[in-house]
């Protein structure tokens, strides 16, 4: 049971099982009492109610990176293409207005920092150490290894490194998070804090 968790959570867009959801939720609730909590690929907005509610617990703040033009599969004539996501005047994906009005009515504003960004334009002057970084965006190879060099060397010392989407069959999704978070275990930066559905968690030592 989450407090203030909006009713309607499973109307909004977005590809987060409801056990992901709550061990999220359980993670950042944890790591925000040391820091902010970051996250790469916010989408509609979905998950990061659920990492807002947690920071919100311990007077945190998740930076809700995203530049809002939508991955691969999102774009016109791709499988995961929503018609209610894409501006037609200018011929691009913007999920932002979308994101922005389901942070207002989950009434986390004063907690989610938006970062209309892509991940490397973000990183090049970041400073601020990060208790969680989750990361959830493109799921191209490149992309996944982007987010990974840019982010990881943010986490603090005791921070939790989250990435979605893995799949040990090619059949089932995309290798790219999986390779990064191969990765990140064959670094021994990270202790393996395990996973929960195709979500997995692992702590910067
Ligand atoms: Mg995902």
């Amino acid at each position: 049971m989450i407090p203030d968790l909006p009713a309607d959570i499973d109307t909004i867009k977005g590809f987060l099982a409801e056990d992901e959801a709550q061990a999220l939720y359980q993670h950042a609730l944890q790591a925000s009492a040391l820091g902010p909590v970051l996250e790469i690929g916010s989408y509609c907005g979905k998950s990061t109610i659920y990492l807002g509610l947690a920071c919100r617990a311990n007077n945190s703040t998740v930076f809700a990176l995203d530049h809002h033009r939508g991955s691969e599969e999102h774009q016109l004539g791709e499988f995961f293409h929503d018609p209610a996501l894409y501006d037609a005047g200018e011929g691009i994906m913007d999920s932002f207005r979308e994101f922005r009005r389901n942070i207002r009515r989950a009434g986390l504003d004063e907690v989610v920092v938006p970062v209309v960004a892509g991940s490397e334009a973000a990183a090049r002057h970041w400073q601020t150490p990060l208790a969680m970084v989750f990361i959830d965006g493109g799921h191209s190879l490149a992309a996944a290894l982007t987010d990974y060099r840019c982010w990881s060397a943010h986490l603090m010392r005791g921070g939790v490194l989250a990435i979605h989407d893995l799949f040990d069959d090619a059949h089932k999704g995309g290798q790219a998070p999986y390779a990064i978070y191969r990765l990140a275990q064959a670094s021994g930066l990270f202790e393996n804090l395990g996973q929960v559905n195709s979500l997995g968690f692992l702590r910067r030592l």
